[in-house]
């Protein structure tokens, strides 16, 4: 046990992951959550085999494995049902060595939380400030009882799409921007086996994934103005894909209303130049918000949090030059990969001119099955550090 203390800000998958990373490597960590109640709010998660890596790693793979889905994924269909792309699962895994998880977001977020002292987070915390100084870092926050400061010799900007961190640290930077896409998403029982796939129509694509335990993860993503509300959202599902095929009106007509969730997709198309500030580091979407388009939000968060614990093994004495191999192992990475999300989902489920969709979707029926697992697995290829798993407690 070395003797430092990080403060991590933000309770969400990337903060817990940040939380765990360090506490496998000796540190005490406090974390801060505005939220009164510690929870991830959401539906279902692909983890792709780079998170699946990074979640071994932090010693919670088997347990997930167990709480989640083994997913080999299927393909892209067109929204009547034919396949324009098929993935060979075997190969996949072959070469990947291991599948990607599909997983409910209460369950990843139960798991990280159970493996971190209960102590160690708080709720009811908002963050207001943060101050990088030579020999410490100052957090002061607003807590369930009125203000305080906490020193540390790290703080873990881990605060989100809209993160207070970000700004404080980079004021002039312009933040994160509506991507063109809202997506509608549920968790619901549906016992019968499906793989996960995606299906593209015109600006539209619809995703189905399996999360163990008898439940399936589904969404829908369509082009449309940011803010919008509809009083009732499974409505404007089933006029647009109440028509597509098995099992989307099914699924549609298995969810109750009250469980449909409804967001506007956002990104970073400023890259920052910079994830750290002295003794301040931000991680996942604080750092690089991302399209959904390729699954890997939440696995660079927690590739970025393997890599923030490998970086800072030595404890508090050498956190600056840490936090520069942090920013130097993470930030080209995660920010090639919020890219490629970007680019995918505008060749993917934004593109509706008529001409453009029927010359991608050929181009899709004739590119041989390598080159699309090739593409897939060009981002899923990661491995954390050496000694992540092996040297850690
Ligand atoms: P968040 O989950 O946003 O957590 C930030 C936390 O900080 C929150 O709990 C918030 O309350 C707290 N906070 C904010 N401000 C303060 C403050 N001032 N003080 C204290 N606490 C604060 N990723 C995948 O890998 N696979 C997928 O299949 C996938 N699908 C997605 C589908 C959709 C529709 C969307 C929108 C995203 C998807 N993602 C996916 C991305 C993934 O959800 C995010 O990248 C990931 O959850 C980010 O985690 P985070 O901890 O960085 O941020």
């Amino acid at each position: 046990m070395n003797d430092s203390h990080a403060v991590v800000v933000g309770g969400g998958i990337g903060g817990l992951s940040a939380a765990l990373a360090l506490h496998r490597r000796g540190w005490r960590v406090t974390v801060l959550e505005r939220a009164a109640e510690l929870r991830e709010v959401g539906a279902g998660l692909s983890l792709m085999a780079n998170a699946v890596r990074g979640l071994d790693a932090l010693g919670l793979g088997p347990a997930l494995r167990r709480g989640g889905h083994g997913e080999a994924p299927g393909g892209i269909r067109d929204r009547h049902g034919r396949w324009l792309s098929r993935v060979d699962a075997a190969e996949m895994i072959r070469q990947l060595g291991t599948t990607a998880l599909g997983v409910h977001r209460a369950t990843l977020h139960r798991t990280l939380r159970e493996a971190l002292p209960a102590s160690w987070l708080h709720t009811d915390a908002k963050v207001e400030h943060v101050e990088s100084g030579p020999d410490h870092a100052e957090v002061r926050y607003q807590g369930p009882d009125g203000p305080h400061t906490l020193e540390a010799d790290l703080v873990v900007g881990a605060d989100g799409l809209r993160s207070r961190v970000r700004a404080q640290l980079w004021p002039r930077h312009p933040g994160p921007v509506y991507a063109g896409s809202t997506t509608w998403r549920a968790a619901i029982a549906f016992p019968h086996p499906i793989p996960a796939a995606i299906t593209w129509g015109p600006g539209a694509e619809f995703g189905m994934v399996p999360i163990g335990d008898g439940q399936l993860y589904w969404y829908g993503a369509l082009n449309a103005p940011p803010g919008g509300r509809a009083p009732d959202e499974l409505a404007v599902l089933r006029e647009h894909f109440g028509d597509w095929h098995a099992p989307i009106p099914a699924l549609l007509a298995a969810t109750p209303p009250d469980v449909v969730l409804r967001n506007d997709i956002h990104h970073l198309p400023v890259p920052l130049p910079s994830y750290v500030c002295g003794r301040v580091a931000l991680l996942g979407d604080a750092a690089h918000p991302m399209t959904p388009n390729l699954g890997q939000g939440a696995g660079q968060a927690i590739e970025d949090a393997v890599v923030l614990g490998a970086v800072c093994a030595d404890g508090a004495g050498g956190v600056p030059a840490a936090l520069a191999a942090y920013d130097r192992q993470r930030r080209g990475r995660s920010q090639s990969v919020a890219r490629a999300s970007h680019v995918a989902g505008r060749l993917g489920q934004q593109l509706h001119n008529p001409i453009a969709f029927a010359a991608r979707n050929t181009a899709l029926r004739i590119t041989p099955a390598r080159v699309m697992l090739r593409s897939m697995a060009r981002y899923a290829d990661w491995r954390p550090p050496a000694d992540s798993a092996s040297s850690a407690s």
